[in-house]
């Protein structure tokens, strides 16, 4: 809740105290479900569990996990869109640790496809991990430094996010621009060229970002947009600590350690740990 948010106890006509204004307060179950997840994860990390290793039926877990179907289902979903397991339905189905693809570099549920060398694969998760530990910097340094034409081009931006919803495509363009819009709004010579390096190498070695496998993509690109219309309103009112933590559901910290591309560097993974375990 906010600070102005408590004082704004009024009443409605009929006399009745009304409570503050609600706008933009959400509440979500994820954090189950995220431990849900990271609980399969860590078993199969700490099992050192092979590909095609069975885990059981949904109907096992659920029970062994003493979750709800829906909580499982979802749990489930997060584990299949970072590549950890694969889910079959029938009598000889269940879930089972995946194959893990080398294809691409995974960041999250975001996957980039592969497109150079090893040296190439290499420094692109090198590049990639500059790029989102920067995020939050990026993010307060702009909400600081922001002018009033930075403020216009970001309201722009954010309605081409909105209009986004459902078109992938259209949405990954938009994402671009968002985040080269907030990095130009820092002002900051010496950070933009230091994420325009890392985001060079990461161009050089992969596609890009590209939708999770096997998910719905409107649903996908929905919650994406939210994402990103959260961190840009958050830095046009300048509200550094908002930005910071709607950053953490735009995958600087929400991924699962064990499932990201070992392309990534030691040191980006153990800040993500301890971006996760801080921000609860
Ligand atoms: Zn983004």
């Amino acid at each position: 809740m906010t600070q102005e948010g408590v004082g704004h106890t009024m009443a409605d006509k009929g006399g009745r105290p009304r409570g503050p204004d609600w706008a933009g307060i959400v509440v979500d179950d994820r954090s189950k479900v995220e431990r849900v997840a990271d609980a399969l994860a860590a078993k199969i990390e700490s099992d050192s569990m092979a590909p095609g290793s069975f885990l059981g039926t949904k109907t096992q877990l659920r029970q062994q996990l003493s979750v709800s179907p829906a909580t499982l289902d979802m749990a489930l979903r997060v584990l299949v869109d970072r590549g950890l397991v694969t889910v079959r339905p029938g009598v000889k189905g269940g879930v089972r640790v995946a194959e893990p693809d080398t294809s691409a570099l995974h960041l999250g549920r975001a996957r980039w496809r592969l497109t150079g060398s090893e040296v190439d694969a290499e420094r692109a998760g090198q590049g990639l991990a500059i790029y989102f530990a920067l995020q939050p910097l990026i993010v307060a340094t702009a909400a600081h430094a922001l002018t009033d034409v930075d403020h216009t081009k970001l309201t722009d931006i954010r309605d081409q996010l909105h209009a986004s919803v459902g078109d992938p495509q259209a949405y990954f363009t938009v994402h671009r621009t968002v985040h080269d819009a907030l990095l130009e709004a820092t002002h900051d010579e010496v950070l933009i060229s230091t994420v325009q390096t890392a985001t060079a190498v990461a161009d050089a070695g992969t596609g890009g970002p590209e939708p999770p496998q096997g998910e719905d993509v409107a649903a996908y690109t929905a919650e994406r947009v939210a994402v990103h219309v959260d961190i840009v309103e958050a830095v046009l009112r300048g509200d550094v600590r908002a930005a910071w933590l709607r950053l953490r559901d735009h995958g600087v910290t929400q991924h699962d350690i064990a499932a990201d591309s070992a392309l990534l560097p030691q040191g980006f993974l153990d800040l993500q740990r301890f971006w996760r375990e801080v921000t609860g």
